[in-house]
């Protein structure tokens, strides 16, 4: 989509700090962080939210979960035992705080998350 930020990114017209890519999938670090890690990862293909992505292309959802746990792992974020741990998150719609309408999991993680989130 011409007019989405995050396919700008993917297309290499706006810039992106990267830290994981694949043929289907571009991870990056978000500009305003709220954690010490704070990962942005997209499909390199537009859709709107997860839900969207899930009912159009199943596998390629499993494929952006997966880099979220590998950004994780090289982030030192998650052992084999699963510690210190981390955080998916994925906002659809505005009341939930979707501000970009190109799908994306945050991957946050670096210190203490407060539960439930605000
Ligand atoms: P949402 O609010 O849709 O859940 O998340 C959108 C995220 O995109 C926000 O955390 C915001 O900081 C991030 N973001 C907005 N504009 C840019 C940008 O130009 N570059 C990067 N790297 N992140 C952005
Ligand atoms: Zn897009």
């Amino acid at each position: 989509m011409s007019d989405c930020l995050f396919c700008g990114m993917v297309a290499g017209s706006i810039p992106a700090d990267v830290v994981h890519e694949t043929d289907r999938v571009l991870a990056f670090r978000d500009i305003n962080p709220q954690a010490p890690t704070h990962v942005l990862v997209i499909p390199k293909e537009h859709h709107p939210n997860v839900g969207a992505l899930a009912a159009a292309d199943p596998a390629l959802l499993g494929e952006v979960v997966g880099a979220a746990h590998q950004v994780a792992q090289q982030e030192g974020l998650v052992a084999d035992d699963g510690e210190p741990g981390y955080r998916v998150v994925t906002n659809t719609g505005r009341q939930a705080g979707q501000s970009v309408f190109h799908v994306h999991l945050h991957v946050l993680g670096g210190r203490a998350l407060g539960w439930p989130p605000g």
